[in-house]
């Protein structure tokens, strides 16, 4: 089976989230379990790969658009659009010509798709939502997988772009591609492809409720049958303490975690003999940050350290460096991009803090899990699947939940967390059972398998507009 994966990031190339992680690495366990697959992405800028064929598409004028290649990854040429220092925007915002970036994208890749034989194409997020139209008015004989890495982020557009898109006027309007008015690129992917997937089984719930639906769980609902999740899995090669490069010291016991806290603690100027907190994390709302900096002092008062690598919405990072300077050797505040310093801070924290509002898979507690440090999660979307009560009489479990949004709640996950870290030999013994827990690729790369292959059998879906 051939299968086109197309994302508008991917590691090694480009990564601002979870999102990469996902679409570098389940291509290379598909093709292992001998699926066919390649990636698509844009070729922003400093990408390189060799030449491979030009591709003519309609943008209101007819453009060349050159695709390039690197192993298993092709890349959609069009420097105008993608040779810019960030994806997505600039520090002023969102780049106001993402519609047509992403439309040009999508438009080539299904141009290639249509001259190159795939029986599948699989697309990742609203930057790929148009494409399940278009395999569908070029009559493509391929299925569509739409998968929702985050409910959030919608790709919606002014109507005044619908030009650009050369798609019927029959599939707009608010039963279509359009909500309130807008055209919605994750929303035309919902309705077009055949089957639509979430990263993970509680987050496929969620998305059908008012409260997490973000406006689009009527349209969900409709397409419950055709709906499923699927749990990310992390990739081991890249993330195992066991081998990992970027760390102070390789490790496989809890002893030997320790010599990471202190040279993380060193790097990072803080003192060591607190139960430390490592957060990595966009800075965002979704995030948890509002709850975060509420319980901030009280978080630092109840004695623990906190570390945080991560960037974003800069309406915080007044606030947070500050909490730096208040609470010198206490409090770390990185604010960047830094893969190296991440691996560090997972290798080198007792806990890792995810408050988060909403969390569709979350690969933090599963990366942390496997570094023995102990996710302490809010109980929602992938984190409630995957992290489940420490309970010190049973020993079962592995980390510490909360489940309001609300500082109160988070703190209290927080001191049982200090009062297990304050028993060493729990303590211990709790890390280890973290690095035990397997969340390799493996399973989760069957689980796509097998609904390729049952998409394989069903017929052609009608070519309505709805
Ligand atoms: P998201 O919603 O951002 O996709 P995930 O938890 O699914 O959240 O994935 C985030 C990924 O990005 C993880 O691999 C995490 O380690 C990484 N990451 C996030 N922020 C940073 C940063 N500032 N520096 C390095 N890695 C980061």
């Amino acid at each position: 089976m051939k299968v086109a994966f197309v994302a508008s990031e991917a590691i090694p190339h480009a990564k601002t989230g979870g999102l990469a992680d996902v679409a570098g690495t389940l291509p290379v366990y598909l093709k292992k379990i001998g699926i066919d697959t390649s990636i698509f992405l844009p070729k922003y800028r400093g990408m390189k790969g060799s030449f491979l064929c030009n591709v003519e598409i309609e943008m209101r004028e007819r453009l060349k658009i050159r695709i390039y290649t690197d192993g298993i990854y092709y890349f959609i040429d069009y420097p105008e659009f993608f040779d810019r220092q960030g994806l997505y925007g600039s520090e002023k915002g969102d780049y106001p010509d993402n519609c047509e970036r992403f439309t040009l994208f999508c438009k080539a890749v299904s141009e290639f798709i249509e001259n190159n034989g795939y029986d599948l194409v699989h697309c990742h997020d609203w930057q790929t939502g148009l494409i399940p139209v278009y395999v569908k008015l070029k009559g493509i004989n391929a299925k569509t997988v739409f998968t929702i890495h985050n409910l959030g982020y919608q790709g919606q557009f002014s109507i005044s772009n619908s030009a650009v898109l050369d798609i019927p006027q029959d599939y707009f309007g608010s039963e279509g591609m359009e909500h309130h008015g807008k055209i919605n690129f994750l929303k035309t992917g919902i309705l077009h492809s055949d089957v639509i997937t979430t990263v993970s089984e509680n987050y496929a719930k969620e998305i059908q409720t008012p409260d997490l639906g973000f406006g689009l769980d009527a349209v969900l609902r409709k397409r419950s049958r055709s709906l499923i999740g699927i749990i990310n899995g992390i990739d081991y090669n890249l993330w195992n303490p066991r081998t990992d490069d970027f760390i102070y010291q390789k490790y496989d016991n809890y002893e030997n975690k320790q010599k990471n806290k202190i040279c993380l603690s060193n790097e990072c100027n803080i003192e060591l003999q607190r139960p430390l907190i490592g957060m990595i994390s966009r800075i965002a709302d979704q995030k948890g940050f509002d709850l975060l900096m509420k319980a901030f002092d009280s978080i630092v008062h109840m004695g623990f350290n906190l570390v945080l690598l991560g960037v974003g919405d800069e309406h915080y990072y007044g606030k947070l460096r500050t909490y730096e300077r208040v609470y010198p050797h206490r409090v770390s505040i990185n604010i960047k991009f830094d893969n190296k310093l991440a691996h560090r801070i997972y290798a080198g924290s007792d806990f890792f803090l995810m408050p988060s509002k909403y969390e569709p898979c979350g690969l933090g507690q599963l990366i942390s899990l496997k570094y023995g440090t102990v996710p302490v999660v809010r109980k929602t979307g992938g984190l409630a699947d995957s992290i489940a009560e420490f309970d010190r009489d049973a020993m079962s479990g592995n980390g510490f939940l909360f489940a309001e949004y609300a500082a109160e709640d988070l703190l209290r996950a927080l001191a049982e967390s200090y009062e297990v870290y304050s028993n060493k030999d729990i303590f211990k013994i709790l890390s280890e059972k973290c690095m035990s827990y397997d969340f390799s690729w493996d399973a989760s790369a069957e689980k796509y398998r097998s609904l390729y292959e049952s998409l394989s059998s069903l017929k052609p879906r009608n070519l309505s507009s709805r």
